[in-house]
């Protein structure tokens, strides 16, 4: 579904990405797992068109995706960057609609939010509250749900768990689980390995901007270079 071919990028002379391949089918969740700096995020941008590499290329669905253009959100590839980026002084609702601007079909995307309110309760209770309000799980639930309502082929999560408290971690996770088993093919980057190995059925280790491993989550899950490194485990 997703095919990144030896992708190069650069912020001036900083080398963030060298020689990055890797690739999504339809249905999987996939994992980039790296620690701070190792360029998770400059991928996840230029995968959703934010960020152009130097050369290389990033296939969708056998086509190529047309970077700086938001075209890429119109072939359903869609971002839910590291942070969030919420609208703080619009209401839950009007964040989750806003997801939803590309769309014209009223019912359907009627049905999507009430299918998110089913997947994250809390946000229907907190529909009229300001997105400023919520704590940082609810954030992060509100910022999974808005791009959700854009009726992603693929979702692409950057850090979903970062800084969030071990329970909502857990929640966060969960939902991921769901979301992918209603259909929707998820790539997602994280620090936190032992999560995001656990729900993935592939993965990639990224150091200063190299795949220096793939493999499936369990076999990475297993190897004792990976046990050291990322999961804390001598
Ligand atoms: P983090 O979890 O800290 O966000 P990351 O794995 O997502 O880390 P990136 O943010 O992609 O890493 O950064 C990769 C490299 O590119 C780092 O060395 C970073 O300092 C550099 N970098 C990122 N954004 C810029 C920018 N706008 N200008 C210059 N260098 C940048």
């Amino acid at each position: 579904m997703l095919e990144v071919r030896d992708i190069n990028v650069y912020y001036g002379k900083i080398h963030a990405l060298k020689g990055v391949s890797l690739s999504v089918k339809r249905g999987e969740i996939v994992s980039i797992v790296g620690a701070n700096g190792a360029g998770k995020s400059t991928l996840m941008m230029t995968i959703a068109g934010i960020l152009k590499p130097k050369n290389g290329k990033i296939m969708f669905e056998n086509k190529e995706i047309p970077p700086l253009s938001h075209k890429v959100a119109e072939m359903g590839i869609i971002l839910v960057p590291e942070r969030r980026r919420l609208f703080a002084n619009l209401t839950v609702k009007e964040n989750l609609l806003l997801g939803a601007f590309l769309r014209k079909d009223k019912e359907e995307i009627r049905r999507d939010m009430e299918y998110i309110y089913t997947l994250f309760p809390i946000l229907k209770q907190r529909e009229r509250q300001f997105a400023g309000t919520l704590s940082g799980g609810e954030q992060q639930m509100l910022a999974l749900g808005r791009g959700l309502m854009a009726k992603p082929r693929i979702l692409l999560l950057d850090e979903p768990s970062l800084g969030l408290s071990p329970l909502f971690t857990k929640e966060v996770f969960s939902s991921l689980v769901k979301i992918n088993m209603d259909g929707v093919t998820i790539l997602l980057s994280e620090q936190n390995a032992n999560k995001a190995l656990q729900i993935s059925h592939k993965a990639y280790i990224l150091e200063t901007g190299r795949v220096v491993l793939s493999g499936t989550g369990m076999e990475l899950l297993e190897n004792q270079k990976i046990r050291e490194a990322y999961l804390g485990v001598k």
